[in-house]
């Protein structure tokens, strides 16, 4: 419907005739309704016993996953409101690492009880205000429950495995792959805080998830150019090139008329003396390991591999850059200008074969710290997952381990945080005092749907919890194997880092304030 309006009697039109508008609650509700379906659909996933998604796209590739942000990301979600969700969702990915379905479902929860609170008269602006005092009193109530304790490695490590249960780690896994996560963050823990990039991630099929490893350096996907060379190399000397090792051929096809045999031997020999040529250039340097990102002949390669040189052939320039960045190798671009200070130094390269799949194993770069979590799975979608839920608990780690807060999971801070609330709410004038509350009631959907995934009935759980929260402090729906109960989260090893929490709380009410605030929708065709 196109804006008219009368000027001089002439008809103007302000907005194309297609563009299409809402307004008013109208507006209002189609737009807290989106919002609230695309949480909706991620709040079977939460907690140690959220079931999983399997996600088909038009080209029929499939995705099983638990995770929030991954199952926002790949429903190709279009209302633009519902888009603001996803937003939350991958804020808090990229800032955080974890609680991307807790930081939804609490923005979808604050927009239901939005909606109830509109249907009552209480004017968006009110409400806006309202949710940003709950949400400074919510930050208050994080603070009191960091736990007093030092961050040490085993509440580091109660960090990963709480991020990872649930994740289809197999449970009996998530132990070890916490120290391997662990163990992970330490190595490139610094005084300059914890250099989370220097730690990568490497799938591979073919083994248990119990076989993934950490390998203290990088791990690129190379083969050796020549079955014949040296499969590991100790205390290594690597030239890093971009350079061809095998004849020069021109841009144009040269033809030689050969009218004799002698012709033919002597252009033989020529081409022989040439390969032979960069065969000795690279021992003579003294280098032992030679990775290139052109082509190596195989009379060349033969060579190099009876001197018990390894090379690398055709390297991808990415493979190139990170084997630069650990060794501190430079990058030669002609074989005369390499000499022994472009050497990059590793203590041990070395080459394995997993099915059809050759690596190339750096450790011990001379110059960066990085490592390297191997992961292994036994299917292609286990390893997905499982490559997921690492990068989680590496995230969540390294955030733990820089801000040294971690507070209770299993729902026991989202129940502090709400009973705070609600005793300071008793102070706020008017209108606004509703919002508050309901803040605090849209904070209840975390336990209350820990509660709902583990079968268990969500009022009575939630009732449950706040009786042991008055009582015992610190109350939290605690899943360990079988077993549901309520009980102190700390003493299960039920942890999640503060700021994990801070963020959801703040993603969440910024999108769902912004989201209540708007009343008119004008969208061109
Ligand atoms: P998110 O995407 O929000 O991280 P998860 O599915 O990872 O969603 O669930 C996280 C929630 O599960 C947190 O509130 C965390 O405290 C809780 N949790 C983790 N382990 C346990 C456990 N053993 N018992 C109860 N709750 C747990
Ligand atoms: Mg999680």
């Amino acid at each position: 419907m196109a804006q008219q309006r009368r000027m001089g009697g002439q008809p103007m039109f302000i907005m194309s005739e297609d563009s299409q508008r809402t307004q008013g609650r109208d507006a209002q509700s189609s737009n807290i309704m989106a919002g609230k379906a695309v949480a909706e659909s991620v709040r079977t996933t939460l907690g140690p016993r959220g079931m999983d998604k399997m996600l088909v796209d038009s080209g029929g590739d499939v995705v099983i996953t638990n995770d929030g942000a991954t199952i926002l990301e790949e429903m190709d979600i279009e209302h633009p409101a519902a888009q603001m969700i996803v937003e939350v969702a991958e804020s808090q990915e990229e800032e955080v690492g974890d609680g991307t379905t807790t930081a939804a479902v609490i923005a979808g929860n604050l927009l239901g009880e939005a909606e109830d609170l509109i249907e009552q008269d209480v004017h968006a602006t009110t409400i806006v205000e309202g949710y940003h005092e709950a949400a400074e009193i919510a930050l208050e109530a994080i603070d009191e429950q960091v736990q007093e304790a030092d961050v040490d490695d085993e509440i580091l490590k109660q960090v990963a495995e709480s991020s990872m249960t649930g994740k289809g780690t197999g449970g009996l896994t998530a132990r070890s792959l916490a120290e391997t996560v662990v163990e992970a963050v330490r190595h490139v823990d610094t005084d300059a805080g914890v250099q989370r990039d220097n730690i990568n991630v490497h799938t591979q099929l073919g083994a248990s998830s119990n076989a993934t490893e950490l390998i203290p350096g990088i791990v690129v996907d190379e083969e050796p150019a020549h079955d014949a060379m040296p499969t590991e190399v100790e205390d290594a000397s690597i030239a890093v090139l971009d350079v061809e090792l095998d004849v020069r051929t021109g841009e144009v096809d040269a033809e030689y008329a050969i009218d004799s045999i002698d012709q033919l031997n002597a252009a033989i020999d020529a081409e022989e003396s040439e390969l032979q040529g960069y065969a000795e250039t690279v021992v003579d340097s003294g280098a032992d390991v030679v990775f290139t990102t052109d082509d190596v002949a195989d009379r060349v390669a033969n060579a190099l591999a009876k001197e018990g040189v390894l090379v690398f052939d055709d390297l991808g320039d990415s493979d190139a850059k990170q084997i630069v960045s650990a060794t501190g190798a430079t990058r030669v671009g002609a074989l005369e200008d390499l000499e022994e200070a472009d050497f990059g130094e590793a203590e041990r390269i070395r080459t394995d074969s997993f099915g059809d799949d050759e690596l190339a194993f750096v450790e011990g770069g001379a110059a960066a710290e990085s490592v390297t979590v191997f992961v292994r799975g036994g299917t292609e979608h286990v390893v997905d997952e499982l490559e997921r839920a690492i990068g989680d608990a590496l995230d969540v780690v390294a955030t733990a381990l820089d801000s040294g807060e971690v507070v209770p999971g299993a729902g026991a801070t989202e129940i502090a945080i709400a009973d705070k609330i609600r005793e300071e709410a008793a102070a706020v004038e008017g209108r606004k005092q509703l919002a508050v509350n309901a803040f605090a009631d849209a904070l209840d959907v975390v336990p209350r749907t820990l509660a709902a995934n583990t079968g268990q009935d969500p009022i009575d759980a939630l009732v449950d919890l706040r009786a042991a929260h008055e009582s015992e402090g610190r109350a939290g729906l605690i899943t360990s194997g079988e077993d549901v109960s309520i009980d102190d989260p700390f003493e299960h090893g039920v942890v999640d880092p503060a700021d994990v929490k801070r963020e959801a709380v703040e993603s969440a009410t910024e999108a769902a304030t912004m989201i209540a605030r708007i009343d008119d929708v004008i969208a061109a065709e």
